[in-house]
């Protein structure tokens, strides 16, 4: 197989890794901007790819450790950073391996604390939770900093404010975990080859929300249940958890209308109505 892209000098981009290569300066600069380096800084890269990224990392912080799925490029990028000593590479599914059981021999690439990564889009969901972890089980070493390239689509979904038609479970989901700025749009020509969607540049900074949620469960699954139709009232969507007049009472309570749909709810409103269910669930359960 002619696996080398001779005309661009670059491997051939393979499909099942959901690879396309960064071309674009623009864009490169304002990921490696994005992510605020100094010199003191440990990295952590998924997908390096053929190291376009790469490069610009290794120049910017202290360390860098790449994680790459696709056997055929480690050569390729051990050979590029051959001479760097601040480069790691692993090489394996991200979204398996242990890290912190694979960098135990390497005490200087340990605990990397900024993650910069041009992901492949068909696993953003899994890369998030595995970065972020989930309401109910946030990661309980959460990085300072994580900037990715993904699909537009999907960076306007986890940076959507309330009432705004990208507004949704992800959306909550993410923001009660971090914070989420939309740093710029890339355009799919500055891949190659360019993906079907155009893609963007997103920030998060985890941190703990003001309120935390009591019952981090119940917020997960009212978040679920109030977005399942979102044209429908919250009332309607909650149905099966709480009495109509119950939600409304509680609605009220919080100073929300009860005609309310899942995105009038900012997070800490969603936060507020889960801790607040379980009076209701007292009321109606007397112990
Ligand atoms: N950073 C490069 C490549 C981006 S394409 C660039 O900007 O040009 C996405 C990269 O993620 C590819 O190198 C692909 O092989 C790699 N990849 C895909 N799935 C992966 C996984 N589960 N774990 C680690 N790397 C993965």
């Amino acid at each position: 197989m002619n696996y080398w892209d001779c005309q661009n000098n670059v491997p051939k981009a393979r499909k099942q890794f959901g690879q396309h290569w960064l071309k674009s300066e623009k864009a490169l600069a304002k990921i490696v901007s994005s992510a605020e380096l100094n010199e003191r800084d440990r990295v952590l890269e998924i997908g390096p790819g053929t190291g376009i990224l790469t490069r610009q990392l290794l120049g910017q912080a202290q360390r860098v450790v790449a994680v790459e799925i696709d056997r055929d490029l480690c050569p390729i990028l051990l050979q590029k950073f051959a001479k760097t000593d601040n480069f790691l590479l692993l090489q394996g599914d991200f979204l398996t391996l242990e890290m912190d059981e694979l960098l135990q021999p390497f005490p200087m690439f340990q605990n990397p604390r900024k993650v910069v990564a041009n992901i492949p889009y068909n696993i953003t969901g899994p890369i998030l939770e595995k970065l972020l972890g989930t309401i109910a089980n946030p990661n309980p070493n959460p990085f300072d900093s994580i900037v990715l390239l993904l699909q537009k689509e999907v960076a306007l979904r986890i940076c959507g404010n309330p009432n705004s038609s990208h507004y949704g479970a992800l959306s909550i989901r993410v923001q009660y975990l971090a914070e989420a700025e939309f740093m710029c749009d890339v355009p799919a020509k500055a891949f190659s080859p360019p993906p079907k969607v155009d893609s963007a540049v997103i920030r998060l900074k985890p941190r703990a929300v003001e309120i935390p949620a009591d019952d981090p469960r119940k917020l997960e699954t009212l978040v679920k249940l109030g977005f399942s139709s979102r044209r429908k009232m919250l009332r309607n969507n909650l149905k099966s958890l709480i009495e109509v007049e119950n939600l409304n009472q509680l609605l009220e309570s919080l100073g929300l209308n009860p005609q309310a749909r899942a995105e009038d709810l900012s997070v800490e409103q969603w936060v507020r109505l889960s801790n607040a269910f379980a009076t209701v669930e007292q009321l109606s359960h007397p112990v």
